[in-house]
């Protein structure tokens, strides 16, 4: 597999059809959409993660978007959320490429390919390879159109699932669920190893085992989940 243009910052994406429309920012009401953007602004202090821009008038903030990551599900049609990430209006154009190239003249064309080249250093020649190759790969990894029936004959609406973390993110949890539209995916994580040496081999308990807060937090996790099925095992 070709990986030669894995070290550019700007990457490129685009939605399949299937989620064309459907983002959590427009099944959220707006007052909380504002509060989250409000939050994103803050923590990446006004400034594009991708190529740094920052605007010096409070009228620019504007050109700052708030771009959903997003994952798609292969055969159901379940859109989950990544994270948020607050990006200029010029390197969003390249995260939403069919959309946007759809709608531009030459003149704006050549300024985004321009801000293209010059993130990534690299030529306009690289931007078609790579753009070539991206298509490529999408193509092969889509989902049949029968396939596709499939999926609209189960679920005639695209659900939503947040993995991550972002501001705000039980409100839009509660939001999206009272549409109907928050679909909850079981958590992947696989089971603590501690969890399995002390409780399920009986090994010695020794804190020093645990090298990060991460490994403490997914112990005790199961460890309590565990308690309650004992629990719930006896009545
Ligand atoms: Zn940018
Ligand atoms: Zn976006």
């Amino acid at each position: 597999m070709n990986t030669d243009f894995d070290h550019f910052k700007l990457k490129i994406d685009w939605k399949p059809s299937a989620y064309h429309g459907f983002t959590v920012r427009k099944s959220v009401s707006q007052s909380l959409w504002k509060k989250i953007r409000l939050e994103v602004l803050k923590n990446n202090q006004n400034t594009c993660s991708i190529c740094g821009y920052k605007p010096s008038e409070e009228i620019d903030l504007k050109r700052l978007h708030v771009h959903e990551v997003e994952e798609y599900g292969e055969s159901e049609l379940i859109c989950t959320l990544k994270g948020l990430n607050l990006i200029c209006v010029k390197c969003h154009a390249f995260h939403h490429l069919g959309r946007t190239f759809g709608t531009l003249n030459k003149d704006q064309i050549e300024d985004l390919m321009n801000h293209f080249t010059a993130v990534n250093n690299c030529m306009e020649q690289d931007f078609k390879e790579y753009y070539r190759f991206v298509r490529d790969q999408k193509r092969q990894n889509a989902p049949s159109i029968l396939e596709l029936l499939e999926t609209f004959n189960e679920e005639d609406t695209v659900k939503f699932f947040i993995d991550g973390n972002i501001p705000y993110k039980e409100d839009v949890i509660s939001q999206l669920k009272k549409k109907g539209l928050y679909r909850e995916i079981e958590n992947k994580r696989p089971i603590s190893e501690h969890f399995v040496r002390y409780i399920l081999k009986g090994e010695k308990f020794n804190f020093n085992d645990f090298k990060t807060q991460e490994e403490w937090d997914n112990y005790t996790a199961d460890l309590e989940e565990y308690v309650k099925s004992k629990k719930s095992d006896k009545k």
